[in-house]
């Protein structure tokens, strides 16, 4: 018995991995959230599909919960599949359901996939680092968890480029904290929905990103990285 967690890539059903692929094509079930792309789901023809992702205006499964759909299956099954977009271990919650499955003595497998925090970006041809621009790059959730007591997230960030997962919905509050530490010019690119057909670009600088009009799923980077890609797309 085997559990593979699985990356399914940030949204181009191609931007998978052949070992994802392999894993998918033996599964017996497949556990999944929403997917930029449910054409990965092909690769699994003869899996059962167990959907636990949000859907619009619907109850969703808590974490516990998906937790124990993942140890019940395995318990029933030679391969799982469980699949999640991006990179499981990047903001995906890898990790608690890897320690439920390890709790029951239950065998896991990782699979990494193309995280949307790089292979967005990357996809346009907008880098990360740069010689002679950026050296470092930092990767932080723009929504961090409302329950939890002191916040982990300062916004004092030293990286050359800083690119936020999962903040537009506080974009606004964000940015006015980035600005405390960084210049207010400093640019700033917006993409939504990357490598699928419905991807977006937006650019600006911190203090006007906030008024643009933006719809998730989307991600932020942050830095002159920024400027280098409007360069490259100039020429
Ligand atoms: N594990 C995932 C991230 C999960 S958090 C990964 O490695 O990519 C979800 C956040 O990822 C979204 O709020 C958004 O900020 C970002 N994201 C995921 N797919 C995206 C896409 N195709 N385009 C832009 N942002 C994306």
């Amino acid at each position: 018995m085997v559990v593979y967690l699985v990356g399914a890539g940030p949204g181009d059903p191609e931007l998978i991995t052949l070992k994802a692929v392999k894993a998918l094509e033996r599964a017996e079930v497949v556990i999944y959230d929403r997917l930029a792309n449910e054409e990965i789901l092909e690769h699994a023809p003869n899996a059962k599909k167990i959907y636990v992702g949000k859907k619009a205006g619907e109850h969703y499964k808590t974490q516990a919960e998906i937790n124990q759909i993942l140890v019940d299956e395995a318990k029933k099954h030679e391969i799982v599949v469980r699949l999640k977009g991006g990179d499981p271990f990047v903001f995906g919650r890898g990790g608690e359901e890897v320690l439920a499955l390890n709790e029951e003595g239950l065998n896991v497998e990782f699979i990494p996939g193309v995280t949307s925090a790089i292979g967005v970006p990357t996809t346009l041809g907008l880098p990360v680092t740069h010689r002679g621009v950026a050296t470092s790059f930092t990767v932080v959730t723009g929504h961090e968890d409302p329950t939890k007591g002191e916040k982990q997230v300062k916004w004092d960030y030293t990286a050359d480029t800083v690119i936020v997962l999962m903040g537009i919905g506080q974009i606004e509050e964000n940015t006015r904290e980035m600005m405390k530490y960084r210049d207010p010019k400093t640019p700033v690119c917006v993409i939504e929905s990357g490598t699928t057909p419905q991807e977006k670009i937006i650019t600006g600088t911190l203090d006007n990103i906030s008024k643009k009009d933006i719809t998730p799923p989307a991600l932020l980077v942050i830095g002159k990285v920024v400027d280098v890609y409007k360069e490259m797309k100039s020429n």
